[in-house]
């Protein structure tokens, strides 16, 4: 299936893994709608090395990655319950309860860290990396991103598009706060041209 580029608009990848599902012209693209969707996605975001994902879908069952998909959009669509509950105002402790869900992904998580040469220049360095024994495993990127945006995030921030039936969520750390788009060219010029035509109109 073609699907085109993802979109990482939100300024945040907790909000990133929402628009995953969004609809950037005319028609909804899924961008996890199976598994190979969810491999290409998790690239685009950075979450996987490519080489982990290769070996992933080399070794996968027929189906496998499909089902690790369902859950993944399972998680989305929970996440994205939770997010436009508290959105507009920051998040307090209360909300844990909820979280659940998160924390039993959390707790599966097989992260440990390595001493590596240092990027480009001379000495070591202390890098965290993961253990991806199944494809389930490509989950706990993802939870991690959300649990960080959960954590760090001012839900105060957290603004859904302005535009007409637009579904894209965004984090605004514009010096205003006065972000309104997921972006200008898509929604922001929608809207202005929707504007100028009703001000055509009143004047006739
Ligand atoms: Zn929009």
């Amino acid at each position: 299936m073609h699907r085109p580029p993802a979109m990482f608009i939100a300024d945040s990848l907790g909000l990133d893994f929402l628009n995953s599902v969004a609809t950037p012209v005319d028609t909804p693209v899924d961008w996890i709608d199976d598994g190979d969707g969810l491999i290409d996605w998790l690239s685009q975001a950075k979450l996987v090395p490519a080489d982990e994902l290769d070996a992933l879908k080399a070794d996968a069952r027929p189906g496998e990655l499909d089902e690790v998909a369902d859950q993944a959009r399972a998680l989305r669509e929970w996440f994205r319950k939770f997010v436009l509950e508290h959105a507009g105002r920051p998040l307090t402790a209360k909300a844990l309860h909820e979280l659940g869900p998160l924390n039993s992904i959390l707790e599966r998580d097989e992260a440990f860290l390595q001493i590596v040469p240092r990027h480009g220049e001379e000495g070591l360095a202390l890098q965290r990396m993961r253990r991806w024994r199944s494809p389930e495993s490509l989950l706990l990127p993802v939870g991690e991103a959300l649990a960080k945006f959960v954590c760090e995030e001012d839900f105060a921030n957290v603004k859904a598009c302005e535009g007409h039936n637009c579904t894209m969520l965004f984090a605004d750390h514009t010096h205003r706060r006065a972000r309104r788009w997921c972006v200008m060219a898509v929604c922001g010029n929608r809207a202005k041209q929707a504007a100028h035509r009703s001000r055509l109109k009143s004047r006739q």
